[in-house]
C-alpha cells in the first residue's frame, strides 16, 4: 500500500534561490554584468536542479517506490535516495555497469545505499535499452508498485517543475544560463522565462543530441515550443566527466574570485563558457548574464555530504 504523499514542504527548501552579484573584470571590461542564481543553496541533499526536477515527481509518486536510473557518480541518484531516506518512500537504483555488482561501492554509491537505496547493476546494453517495454518490464518485474522516473530526473513533470527557476528571474537578467546533461532544466527554465529573456544551455555531453531532447521534453511538458533558447556545444571538454588541466585552473581561480565552490562536471564549464562568449563580444554591452549555479562539488567539506 503507498503510504501518504510525501510532503516536500517537510524538507524546508531555500526559495526562491539567491540571486548574487559576482563582481568580474573579465566580464565588465566587455559590458556585462554577471549574476549567480544560486540554486545548490535550494537543499544540501537535493541541491539544485535536482530538487526542482524531482520534487514533482516525488508528489506524483506519492510514496510509493521511486526507480531511476543513473550512472555510477550519478547527482540524480543521490539525490533521489536522499529523498526517500528523508521522508520515508523506498528507492530503487538502476545504476550502468554490471562490472559494479559485487565490488566495493565506490562514495556515492556508498551514500545511495546508506540512504536506503536497493542498487541493481545492470550491463550497458541493458541500460542503453531502459525504455524499451519489454527491457523495462524484466527491471520492474521484483520492485512491486512502483513508479519510474527517468535517468537524470528529465520528464515533463520535471521541465513543469524548472518553470518557477525562470519565474523567479523575472526582470533579474536578460539572458539565463544553465549547464545541460539531459535538458530538463533548460526545457522548464525556457518556458518560465518573461518576454525579451533567454535561454542558453552548455551542454556538458558530446553529440549534438541535446537540441532534440529539449524540444521533445518541451512538447510533453508544454504542448510544444516555447521560450527563447539556444545551446552552444563548444563546451563540453571532451565529455561527460572530461575535464582539462585548464578547465580546473579555471575554476580554482572563479572559486579564489568569488568565494564559490565550483562544482567541476557542470558549473565549471558553464562559467568557462560564459567567460568566452563575453571574451568574443557575444553579449551586447549592458546585458545582464545570470548564472544558474546547479550544484556543489560532492564531497567538498562546504556541501554538507
Ligand atoms: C543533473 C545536473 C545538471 C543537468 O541537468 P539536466 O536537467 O539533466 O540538463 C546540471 N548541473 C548539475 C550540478 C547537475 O547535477
Amino acid at each position: 500500500m503507498p503510504s501518504d504523499p510525501p510532503a516536500l514542504s517537510r524538507l524546508q527548501p531555500v526559495l526562491p534561490s539567491p540571486l548574487q552579484p559576482a563582481e568580474d573584470e573579465r566580464f565588465a571590461r566587455h559590458g556585462v554584468r554577471l549574476l549567480l542564481k544560486r540554486d545548490d543553496l535550494i537543499h544540501p541533499d537535493l541541491p539544485g536542479n535536482k530538487w526542482r526536477k524531482l520534487s514533482p515527481n516525488l508528489a506524483a509518486a506519492a510514496g510509493r517506490t521511486v526507480l531511476t536510473f543513473g550512472g555510477a557518480y550519478s547527482n540524480h541518484l543521490r539525490a533521489t535516495a536522499a529523498a526517500g531516506q528523508l521522508l520515508g518512500f523506498p528507492t530503487v537504483g538502476v545504476v550502468r555497469g554490471d562490472e559494479l555488482a559485487g565490488r566495493p561501492l565506490n562514495p556515492s554509491l556508498a551514500q545511495c545505499a546508506a540512504d536506503g537505496m536497493r542498487l541493481r547493476f545492470v550491463d550497458r546494453a541493458t541500460y542503453r535499452a531502459k525504455a524499451d517495454p519489454a527491457v523495462l518490464a524484466g527491471l520492474l518485474s521484483d520492485c512491486g508498485e512502483c513508479v519510474v522516473v527517468p535517468e537524470g530526473g528529465s520528464n515533463a513533470l520535471a521541465a513543469q517543475g524548472c518553470t518557477a527557476l525562470g519565474r523567479e528571474l523575472h526582470g533579474r537578467a536578460d539572458v539565463i544560463a544553465v549547464a545541460c546533461g539531459t535538458g530538463g532544466t533548460l526545457a522548464g527554465l525556457a518556458a518560465g522565462l518573461a518576454p525579451g529573456q533567454r535561454a542558453l544551455g552548455i551542454p556538458v555531453l558530446r553529440g549534438g543530441f541535446l537540441g532534440d531532447a529539449v524540444r521533445e521534453l518541451q512538447r510533453e511538458a508544454f504542448g510544444g515550443p516555447t521560450g527563447a533558447w539556444s545551446l552552444d556545444e563548444r563546451f563540453a571538454f571532451g565529455g561527460y566527466a572530461r575535464t582539462t588541466p585548464e578547465l580546473h585552473a579555471f575554476a580554482d581561480d572563479f572559486e579564489d574570485r568569488h568565494g564559490l565552490p565550483v562544482e567541476r562536471l557542470y558549473v565549471a564549464k558553464l562559467l568557462y563558457g560564459l567567460m568566452t562568449l563575453a571574451q568574443e563580444g557575444s553579449f551586447a554591452p549592458g546585458t545582464t548574464v545570470a548564472a544558474v549555479v546547479t550544484g556543489q562539488p560532492w564531497g567538498a567539506p562546504d556541501s554538507s555530504r
